[in-house]
């Protein structure tokens, strides 16, 4: 991980968020290639999703009326149990306070509050599992935080206050008086944006089941636990899609979108074995099924999308609350009846990380180490470098007027300084997949050599063919 994040700083992919005045925790500035990669990521998805007959796009407000956060169950409900240490004044939210024990210390409070069944030498793995039985209610939890489980900062136990809920919401107040008529909360996801919006996207699009509507923006959440550079961080966006379909064709769609959204991370260069499904055991009480897809950080598998389905809940809340009918007409069955939805829900920012993360790579090359990323060239911030061998016998002018006419298109970057060798390791590191060579041959020729940057391999192509060769590439 700190290899990556040093990285992304020095090349100017992410720095952090007010830097100079010590950062703002949680916040992440993205540089000239990260904001570059970015798009490209939000593109492939905005591509995937839309570019289709059944699936329309929006681009609703962040801020919104404070009533759909009651409908969403989100003012009652979208809380984190959280303690404070009395000693050192820690702040921890208690589910990953007890996910990030060590095995070793799992052990010793299960000794410590079981001390006859856990006396001797216990497997790793049965430790694991009757950890996480015996604590998952919460009176064994805060039984466990009064007595045994140490502070991680300050070491002491039996310090922790009790769990308080925690709204993850941030709020704020709209026009010029601050009072309690007049909050407003930043939306913490971009769902409602699509839910709300229903009616007017179907009746405007003359969509008819099942449909899609697809949405990518920022969310805000005043996350307790920041932490793992852009995996948990308190303003982030997010890609979300709302499939609505008949009652009774949820499981398929469910299959279907499952399925579809796995093929997009293969699609993009991410190795099967770094992704895996996670299934959830406890469901929100709406959802039908819900399942994440996780993947290998550095740090451990995390998840980076869910695929949910989310029964009639939130378009029939929204119903409820706003009185405004959520229902939609089948012509050929002559029924009305609020659709049910499939979700799916994946990060941005989350997921520009993992692509950093899967494509990062060190080599050594002819004894000397490179730094790569292979990155898709979809997502590559920088498309191609062109680079005249060297500066004289109008190689340079031949790039030049190269790299203009591709800047039509493509985000490319002319380069001429330094030894070639050189110049082809600092676009490996910024993952750029092709360099072109304007040489001495191109002046007869009107060819130029092309660089793969994974294989390292070189051909010569007709300059008049590189358009097209990158469009195709890309
Ligand atoms: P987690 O528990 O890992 O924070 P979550 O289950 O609350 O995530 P969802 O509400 O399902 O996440 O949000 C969908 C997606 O939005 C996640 O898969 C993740 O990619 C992204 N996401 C959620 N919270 C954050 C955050 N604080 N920072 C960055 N990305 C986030």
């Amino acid at each position: 991980m700190e290899k990556i994040v040093s990285l992304a700083k020095r090349r100017g992919f992410v720095f952090q968020s007010s830097e100079i005045y010590g950062g703002l925790n949680g916040c992440w500035d993205y540089g000239p290639l990260g904001v570059e990669m970015l798009n490209n990521l939000k593109q492939a998805w905005w591509r995937s999703m839309t570019f289709r007959d059944d699936v329309e796009g929006v681009d609703a407000s962040i801020l919104m009326h404070p009533r759909v956060w009651e409908a969403s169950g989100h003012v009652a409900n979208f809380t984190d149990p959280m303690v404070d240490c009395k000693q050192c004044k820690a702040r921890y939210r208690v589910d990953v306070l007890m996910d990030e024990l060590s095995l070793k210390k799992k052990k010793d409070i299960l000794r410590e509050m079981f001390p006859t069944e856990f006396e001797g030498q216990q497997k790793d793995e049965r430790i694991e599992s009757e950890f996480s039985t015996r604590f998952s209610n919460e009176a064994t939890v805060t039984d466990a935080l009064k007595k045994s489980i140490p502070c991680p900062n300050c070491g002491n136990k039996g310090t922790f206050t009790e769990a308080r809920q925690f709204n993850l919401m941030f709020k704020t107040f709209v026009g010029p008086v601050e009072d309690t008529n007049n909050v407003v909360y930043l939306r913490h996801e971009t769902a409602q944006g699509i839910f709300v919006n229903f009616m007017n996207v179907q009746s405007a699009s003359r969509q008819k089941l099942p449909f899609g509507i697809a949405q990518s923006g920022k969310a805000f959440r005043n996350e307790i636990n920041t932490k793992n550079f852009l995996f948990r961080t308190r303003e982030f966006e997010q890609m979300e899609m709302q499939y609505f379909v008949k009652p009774g064709e949820e499981d398929k769609f469910f299959e279907y979108w499952r399925e579809e959204r796995m093929k997009w991370f293969l699609e993009l260069g991410m190795k099967q074995e770094n992704l895996q499904w996670h299934k959830h055991e406890k469901l929100a009480h709406y959802a039908k099924a819900a399942f994440d897809i996780e993947f290998k950080f550095p740090f451990g598998w995390g998840e980076i999308e869910g695929i949910h389905s989310r029964t009639d809940f939130d378009l029939g809340n929204h119903e409820k609350f706003s009185g405004k009918a959520m229902k939609y007409f089948d012509e050929q069955t002559k029924e009305k009846f609020v659709p049910f939805v499939i979700e799916t829900s994946v990060g941005a920012s989350r997921s520009f990380m993992a692509f950093l993360c899967a494509s990062y790579d060190e080599e050594m090359v002819e004894g000397e180490m490179r730094t790569v990323l292979h990155l898709h060239p979809k997502l590559a911030p920088m498309k191609a470098a062109i680079l005249p061998l060297v500066n004289r016998d109008g190689m340079d002018d031949i790039a030049h007027n190269m790299t203009k006419d591709l800047q039509k298109y493509f985000r490319v970057f002319y380069d001429d300084s330094g030894a070639i060798g050189r110049r082809y390791r600092r676009q490996d590191e910024i993952g750029t997949p092709y360099c072109f060579t304007v040489d001495s041959q191109t002046l007869q020729d009107q060819t130029v050599t092309v660089r793969e940057r994974d294989s390292m391999r070189q051909e010569r192509i007709a300059m008049s063919k590189v358009k097209e060769y990158l469009l195709e590439k890309i």
